[in-house]
């Protein structure tokens, strides 16, 4: 124990720690553990953000997909999905929706599909930053060339969330088919970064295959890489994909990892994602209460929701919904948190 005290008092003073002792503080995980370091992950960032809580408008714009990465249920092999696009008009409703309701932060996030060429996607960029030029846009829509993200920076987009799903290039392989690779995987997120993109990396716990060395290198890539957001949720079985006999990741374990990630980095814009959510009902309270400090409410079409089916019970209602604003600020209000009206832009760089 003492060693991990140690650990933990250089992570908190330094910010950094070698691989080896990364991966000794995951495998020492209990839950009195969990619960010494979300303290001190909340303490830090109430140092940066107080207990403001930034929340994102989450259009999911296309379930259509080229990709067949192995873990998810878009993926273009799976047959026994109704596939939907949402047409430009329909993205600025759900901006116009979304406005009204407080959002300041819109998330474009979808499958890659080639109908969102650079035009394409430029277009709706510039129509959103025309019409609400107090919005952040954030764009969520996979690896694309540096010319093409050039374009979508200059249209105005501010953000992108790329996850680079894990920082172990054997372990990549094992979650993606052959056509996709980790190196390139990783020169997108350093040119999203170079373009002077918000970017957000990420990794789901507990993919198939992963082991407490590879969750090691994410925290050291995150901890080198210093993106200014970072998701991470369990990985959650799609009965349609290759993946459907694997279990789920633990619950716990996501939360114990954002405790460490908000100490990596104590300004980082950590998301309670949707499948944290997903498999605790108490998922977002508790993702907050670990050290993350937004959250992402689905504000897609909702005849469409439910299409965007990434892993089984997803959720996409209740407090999951944007139109339900009221009852997540009332859940936040009563673990003291607020949610405020702001772009939530990251604060002190370090
Ligand atoms: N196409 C874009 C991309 O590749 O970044 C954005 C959409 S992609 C579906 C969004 C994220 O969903 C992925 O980065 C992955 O981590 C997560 N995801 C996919 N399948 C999942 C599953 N079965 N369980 C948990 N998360 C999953």
């Amino acid at each position: 124990m003492d060693k991990i005290q140690a650990i933990i008092s250089k992570l908190e003073s330094t910010h950094k720690l070698s691989l080896e002792e990364y991966e000794a503080l995951i495998n020492a995980y209990t839950p009195e553990l969990a619960d010494i370091l979300a303290e001190k992950a909340i303490i830090a960032r109430s140092k940066i953000y107080g207990n403001n809580i930034y929340i994102r408008g989450l259009i999911e714009i296309s379930n259509i997909c080229k990709n067949n990465c192995l873990y998810c249920g878009i993926r273009c092999e799976n047959k026994n999905i109704e596939r939907y696009r949402l047409n430009e008009s329909e993205i600025l409703a759900c901006c116009d929706e979304g406005y009204e309701l407080g959002f300041r932060t819109f998330v474009l996030q979808g499958g890659e599909n080639p109908y969102f060429s650079d035009d394409v996607l430029c277009n709706i960029i510039r129509k959103i930053k025309q019409k609400y030029s107090d919005y952040a846009v954030t764009i969520s829509l996979g690896e694309r060339t540096y010319e093409s993200y050039k374009k979508i920076y200059d249209a105005g987009a501010d953000r992108y969330l790329l996850r680079h799903e894990t920082a172990d290039s054997e372990h990549y392989s094992k979650l993606h088919p052959e056509n996709m690779a980790f190196e390139h995987r990783m020169e997108c997120l350093s040119n999203l970064k170079a373009i002077g993109f918000q970017t957000g990396c990420g990794f789901m716990v507990g993919s198939p295959y992963q082991t407490a060395k590879n969750l090691a290198k994410d925290l050291k890539f995150i901890e080198n890489f210093k993106p200014e957001m970072c998701g991470i949720g369990p990985f959650i079985p799609h009965k349609e994909s290759p993946f459907k006999d694997f279990k789920a990741g633990s619950f716990e374990l996501t939360l114990y990892l954002l405790s460490i990630i908000r100490l990596i980095q104590p300004n980082i814009l950590l998301p309670a994602t949707t499948a944290l959510g997903s498999i605790n009902n108490k998922g977002k309270e508790l993702g907050i209460l670990a050290g993350a400090n937004v959250i992402m409410p689905n504000l897609s079409p909702k005849n469409q929701r439910k299409k965007y089916e990434l892993y089984n019970n997803k959720i996409y209602s209740g407090e999951e919904s944007a139109e339900n604003l009221s009852a997540l600020k009332n859940t936040m209000k009563q673990i003291n948190f607020e949610i405020v009206v702001d772009r939530g832009d990251i604060k002190e760089r370090r």
